[in-house]
């Protein structure tokens, strides 16, 4: 039976997609953006977290621990957590069965049908797991339930062209227009993600662009109307949402011991008036454009 690796079931999500939507994320990204605020998505395993703030210094998972609390080792077994007292460490991703997740998704059918909603698959990159996106995008078609991708076009082509026809949208990540800016933040290649988004056009599948806005990286006007002319070049593009970073991106690494994400956190947002400038940049293009939450 197909499995894939889960972190987390997000029932009524309202940011990811029309109507009101269960978001599953998949765990296992191969970018690695250094304002990421779902640090947990990175590694395709499951991994522990822990918050500092509600440890009591016991000792309970050093001495449940057969690999002495190293990251590096770490098997994912989660000794330390079923001994923390306090929950100060869980494990975070969830080995599940097609019909695992289908199962939870289901319970909210009511609501997407009620509300143009449906069911968002997002991640880390949905892409890195194609066998069990796959079949999770044919189960909710066979329950006709509408389905987006939330993708930063990081997969060989064939696994994009084998999903486009089975997803209803696709809500496509575009971190910045300039190649060397984008591998340097994102430690992506730029024209191989652009060749996807370009396919996905030309395969007339809907496309909302989801474009975050982050100070130190893409906040700029120059950056914008770049992206701005590139958007406005594809076919497919049905909405662009510009996500203002926040500050709290910056403060979910520390729990999984990821540091280079912290200058993200002393980093501050964008303002409204900027925002809606920026906009402006993408409207006069022709570009139906909104600005949201992330
Ligand atoms: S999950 Fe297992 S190996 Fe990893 S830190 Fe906890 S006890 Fe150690
Ligand atoms: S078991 Fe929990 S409370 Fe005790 S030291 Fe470990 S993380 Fe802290």
């Amino acid at each position: 039976m197909i499995h894939g690796t889960v972190f987390n079931l997000q029932r009524y999500s309202l940011h990811d997609g029309p109507g009101i939507r269960t978001t599953v994320f998949l765990k296992g990204c191969p970018a690695r953006c250094w304002w990421c605020h779902n640090p947990e998505s990175q590694s395709p395993l499951p991994e522990i977290a822990c918050s500092q703030n509600l440890c009591i210094a016991c000792g309970a998972c050093r001495s449940a621990c057969p690999e002495s609390l190293s990251r590096q080792s770490c098997r994912g077994c989660g000794a330390c957590a079923r001994a923390c007292p306090t929950g100060a460490r869980e494990v975070v991703g969830r080995v599940m069965t097609v019909d695992e997740v289908m199962e939870s998704v289901l319970k909210d059918r009511f609501f997407y049908e009620d509300s143009g909603g449906g069911v968002t698959f997002s991640g880390g990159e949905p892409l890195c797991q194609p066998q069990f996106l796959k079949e999770l995008l044919a189960a909710c078609r066979e329950h006709e339930i509408h389905t987006a991708v939330d993708t930063a076009g990081i997969c060989a082509p064939d696994t994009l062209a084998d999903i486009a026809p089975l997803a209803d949208l696709f809500l496509f990540d575009l971190k910045c227009a300039d190649p060397e800016r984008h591998r340097e933040g994102t430690g992506a290649d730029h024209a191989a993600i652009l060749k996807n988004l370009e396919c996905l056009g030309r395969e007339q599948r809907p496309i909302w662009l989801r474009i975050p806005v982050v100070p130190g990286f893409n906040d700029s006007v120059q950056e914008m109307e770049a992206l701005a002319a590139l958007a406005s070049r594809l076919h497919g593009v049905r909405q662009v949402w510009l996500l203002p970073y926040h500050g709290s991106w910056g403060a979910k690494p520390q729990r999984f011991g990821k540091e280079a994400a912290l200058q993200a956190a002393g980093a501050a947002a964008p303002s409204l008036e900027t925002l809606e400038h920026y906009a402006r940049l993408f409207r006069d293009r022709g570009l139906d454009t909104r600005i949201g939450g992330a």
